[in-house]
């Protein structure tokens, strides 16, 4: 078993980003979607991390880039069928994150029924904070998620408002795809999703424990 200081560098490492699609009903509306009676999962390849001091590439071949602030549940300890009441044993601690999505191609890909791979798993989707200790969230169901894009406020959600909570997706999502250490499960965003711009900022945080900045560039092809 790794350790606790190489869990706090999970994303050189960790194999897996699983995605949990329409988890707030506000955001589910937004982008009018049904409300999913059961978890949208999607997958992005430990390629798509990127951490601050980098930028956010928009890909060539997308005109309509879109942040999603969410939290993530990083894996500590594996499991295959993980009961939901012990779920919480198998977090290692969190981060935040940030599900950026090719809009426009995700559009496309809904219409024709491809997979979302163009949409959400390119080089950069996903923007990762600092490791958050486990010990440090008491309760992963009442965190204030914010997002803001040149300093206005986009998103603003608490995570109390999940539709299916951080148990119940490990649970889920481990009877299906089995979870390794260093992991993590994005879980979901609030509603006020947007397209930024190339030069735009974002900058992202929940509560006052981490916070995290990045620019947008267009990817030259
Ligand atoms: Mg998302």
């Amino acid at each position: 078993m790794a350790s606790q200081r190489s869990l706090q560098r999970f994303w050189e490492w960790g194999k897996k980003i699983i995605c949990v699609g329409r988890n707030y009903a506000d955001h589910a509306k937004e982008l009018k979607n049904p409300v999913p009676t059961e978890p949208v999962l999607f997958l992005k390849p430990p390629s798509a991390y990127v951490r601050e001091g980098s930028p956010v590439m928009m890909p060539y071949y997308c005109h309509n880039l879109h942040h999603e602030v969410e939290l993530g549940v990083v894996i500590g300890k594996g499991g295959t069928a993980i009961p939901q009441v012990s779920a919480m044993e198998h977090v290692g601690g969190y981060a935040l994150c940030l599900d950026m999505t090719a809009r426009d191609i995700q559009d496309e890909c809904k219409k024709k029924g491809l997979p979302w791979t163009l949409a959400k798993a390119f080089n950069t989707s996903c923007p990762v904070s600092d490791f958050i200790p486990k010990e440090k969230i008491v309760d992963p169901q009442n965190l204030r998620l914010w997002l803001k894009v040149n300093d206005k406020l986009r998103q603003e959600g608490n995570t109390g408002s999940m539709v299916f909570s951080v148990p119940y997706l490990i649970s889920y999502i481990s009877e299906i795809i089995s979870l390794e250490e260093g992991d993590i499960i994005l879980t979901g965003t609030p509603e006020g999703v947007a397209a930024v711009q190339e030069y735009d900022e974002l900058h992202a945080g929940l509560e006052d424990i981490v916070s995290m900045k990045f620019k947008v560039e267009r990817q030259t092809h």
